[in-house]
């Protein structure tokens, strides 16, 4: 279910192991190819990329940045990941992955629906679950050995298992995120996460040409309040004065809201239906984790399937749900801290010295960086 980044890699992935796969998608193929999202992939998702067989264009056009910087009180603070782990991230797009993704699909003919409809899952707990779908004006039913549900916090996989069975932990944060894309080249080499007096933002980029960049913004606020001018001018003041003045503008190609959420639903697994990327959880982009979480999500559970379709024993299956959620626990409490440290919160004086705090230690101890950097590159796999 779903042609997002976590369902079109399970689906190569699978292919390559001689598993046959069906993918079905709500929204149309255009769509699903332009919407703009992540963009930093850690060395682990890299290597499951690879294992796919997806990974040609990302080793050609990735830049490599062993590096980020906290921005706190007018100064600059590097954290030197590749010093400090020996490993680096790599910026490319999760546009470009997904087009990879999408473009290995249609090489291999595996079949994909687009524009689906009316999508429901029956007998989930039975041997042979079925799902039944409209597209193009009929109605089809398919059924299969096994359902991934990839489809998105907002999807129907998640939906069908009853409430009683699922766990939910969620916290929403009192503030957003308004991301513009343009075409400029970026004045930064490396991320810059800056928390400024003025709130968070962030300066990130896509390719040598083109940036991506975020400002923490009001949940009231809309996208239509805020012109291209008003949302580079408050990217400068909350950059400083330094990168402020060598950033230059351009309209945006791109300009989204994206509210703040955690949120965890366990157990992954419902009978014959598997929960993989934020169909299950969902991390505050502050830590760089969202997409990365689906792939790691995917290399379990098609590690699982492999089991199963290998040594024909469900054990494998079985431990598909502890296993991706101890990584995902761990990648939620990295995404909380990053937020915590780096936002504006309304709040008391004494959450905010916390936080300063907090800050001044890490930029001078060793040990506090180390820490930062493990989880920013990714935990092991
Ligand atoms: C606006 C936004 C900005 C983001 N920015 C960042 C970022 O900067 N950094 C970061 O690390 N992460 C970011 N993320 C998170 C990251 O993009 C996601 O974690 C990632 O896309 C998860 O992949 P997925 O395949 O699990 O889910 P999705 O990418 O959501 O894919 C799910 C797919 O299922 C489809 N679907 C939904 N319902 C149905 C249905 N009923 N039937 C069939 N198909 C259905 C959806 O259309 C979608 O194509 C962002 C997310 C959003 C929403």
């Amino acid at each position: 279910m779903g042609a997002g980044p976590a369902g079109l890699l399970l689906g190569q992935l699978l292919h390559k192991e001689g598993v046959d796969t069906l993918i079905l998608e709500r929204r149309s193929a255009q769509y699903v190819a332009g919407r703009v999202r992540a963009g930093v992939l850690e060395p682990g998702t890299v290597g499951v990329l690879e294992r796919a067989g997806v990974a040609g264009r990302l080793r050609a056009e990735g830049l490599t940045h062993d590096g980020v910087e906290i921005g706190f009180r007018g100064r600059r603070h590097r954290i030197a990941l590749k010093a400090l782990t020996g490993k680096s991230v790599t910026v490319y797009g999760q546009t470009e992955v997904t087009r990879d993704l999408m473009e290995a699909r249609a090489a291999a003919g595996a079949p994909s629906f687009y524009e689906v409809e009316d999508v429901q899952l029956h007998e989930i707990t039975g041997a042979r679950p079925r799902v039944t779908y409209r597209h193009a004006g009929s109605t089809h039913e398919v059924d299969c050995d096994f359902i991934a549900g990839c489809d998105g916090f907002h999807g129907v996989s998640r939906r069908s298992i009853p409430a009683a069975a699922l766990s939910i932990c969620e916290r929403v944060y009192p503030f957003g995120w308004l991301g513009v894309l343009a075409d400029v080249p970026p004045p930064w080499e490396e991320l810059i996460y800056a928390n400024s007096e003025r709130g968070f933002a962030l300066a990130s980029l896509r390719s040598p040409t083109r940036v991506r960049c975020y400002l923490q913004c009001s949940l009231e606020d809309r996208v239509e309040q805020w012109s291209d001018g008003q949302f580079w001018d408050e990217f400068r003041l909350r950059m400083g004065e330094e990168i402020g003045a060598r950033v230059q503008t351009a309209p945006s190609l791109e300009k989204s809201f994206a509210p703040l959420r955690s949120f965890v639903a366990e157990p992954l697994r419902y009978g014959r239906l598997f929960l993989a990327g934020d169909a299950a959880h969902i991390v505050p982009p502050t830590g760089a984790k969202g997409l990365n979480l689906a792939v790691s999500d995917v290399h379990y559970l098609y590690e699982a399937l492999c089991g199963f379709y290998g040594e024909a024993s469900e054990r494998s299956l079985a431990e598909y749900s502890d296993r991706a959620l101890r990584r995902i626990w761990r990648a939620e409490r990295f995404s909380w801290w990053m937020t915590r440290q780096l936002h504006r919160f309304p709040g008391d004086e004494f959450d905010a010295r916390l936080q300063q705090t907090e800050l001044e230690y890490l930029f001078e101890s060793q040990t506090a960086q180390a820490n930062l950097a493990e989880n920013y590159v990714g935990l092991p796999l």
